[in-house]
């Protein structure tokens, strides 16, 4: 084992899960990248200290300074942690229908939470925009914008999309990944490209966004609806531009959930939905690949921040989204 510097030093360098009951069922290698491994507990890890880093070295942020950002969590908890680290205060803006977990975090680790109300990003107190206002008028203050922020998926690009391709290398045949930002399907899609033309890079995304709509008929059309937290997104960001993207599948929550459940219970992993729903993409796209192909995605977070939804009974009733699946067939 390697030792590591401080909560910035852990971050990445993940494990690459090969789960051997799904694997065995498809024919197929599915690999989830255990993001959920990091200091912070999420891939958000690496976009933070990514933005951070590039804001140092820009000067855009000094000692005592400020950092901004409108998150749906997890790029806040990481902020936060790494300001801690750092001697930086951080202030997130978080929409009302995140999990109650995330705000909890949050608070437990200092940031100072505001806590904006769920509106449409046309709105200009949508949470990004009140994010962006809070920077400008506070002195010494960054807003680190991951959505447009390209120090995001530069962090992948450097990190994320190396360790696949170290781990893999020729053998990798696709790489399938959710958007929130698309810092992470972006920049390590373009660095695996780089190193190999034929690896496919495929956007898995949940209803309600429009993201699916785009990679396949160029119209930002969003349908149906998701209570997937952290990804699915309705508009093009600096990240996701240009981001090179072969091909696109969508999931819907109840598919999400069923792999959820399914993976715990077989494979003994806890994660969050977002990494479920990834694996139902992977699991899909790697059924119309030859036998033998290898599908790496994201395990983009675990499962102890949605303890009071996606893990827990009574939410999925509410939310008829209770599982019902003994086996794979809901792939
Ligand atoms: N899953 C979760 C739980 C997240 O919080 C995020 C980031 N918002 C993502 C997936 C998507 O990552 P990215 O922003 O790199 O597209």
């Amino acid at each position: 084992m390697t030792s590591r510097a401080g909560f910035s030093g852990a971050i990445g360098d993940t494990p690459h899960i090969v789960l051997p009951k799904l694997s065995a069922a498809l024919g197929r290698t599915i690999a989830g990248k255990a993001e959920f491994l990091n200091p912070g507990g999420s891939v958000k890890d690496r976009a933070a200290k990514g933005i951070v880093d590039d804001a140092e070295a820009r000067g855009a942020l000094a000692p005592g300074g400020t950092i901004v950002e409108g998150t749906a969590g997890n790029t806040g908890i990481a902020l936060t942690l790494i300001g801690n680290e750092r001697g930086y205060r951080v202030v997130i803006c978080i929409p009302d229908d995140q999990s109650p977990e995330k705000f909890e975090l949050l608070r437990t680790f200092g940031a100072d939470v505001r806590v904006i109300e769920a509106v449409a990003f046309t709105n200009d107190n949508n949470y990004y925009h009140v994010a962006r206002r809070i920077a400008a008028e506070t002195p010494g203050a960054l807003w680190a914008d991951q959505f447009n922020n390209t120090a995001n998926r530069r962090a992948h690009y450097a990190t994320t999309g190396p360790e696949i391709w170290s781990a893999f290398g020729s053998r990798l045949t696709a790489f399938v990944a959710a958007c929130g930002t698309g810092g992470t399907l972006a920049g390590t899609g373009s660095f695996l490209k780089e190193r190999n033309r034929e690896v496919r890079i495929v956007l898995c995304d949940p209803l309600g966004s429009a993201l699916y709509s785009f990679v396949k008929r160029g119209v930002l059309e969003p349908d149906g609806d998701s209570n997937a937290e952290g990804i699915g997104i309705k508009r093009i960001t600096e990240n996701f531009k240009d981001a090179p993207v072969d091909d696109a599948l969508q999931v819907d929550d109840r598919a999400m959930v069923e792999m959820a459940y399914w993976l715990l219970r077989e494979e003994g992993l806890f994660v969050g939905g977002s990494a479920a729903l990834n694996l139902v993409g992977a699991a899909r796209y790697a059924r119309t690949l030859p036998e033998g192909s290898t599908v790496v995605t994201i395990l983009c977070d675990g499962g102890e921040r949605y303890r009071s939804r996606l893990w827990n009974a009574a939410w999925l009733a509410e939310n008829d989204c209770t599982p019902r699946a003994t086996d794979l067939s809901f792939l």
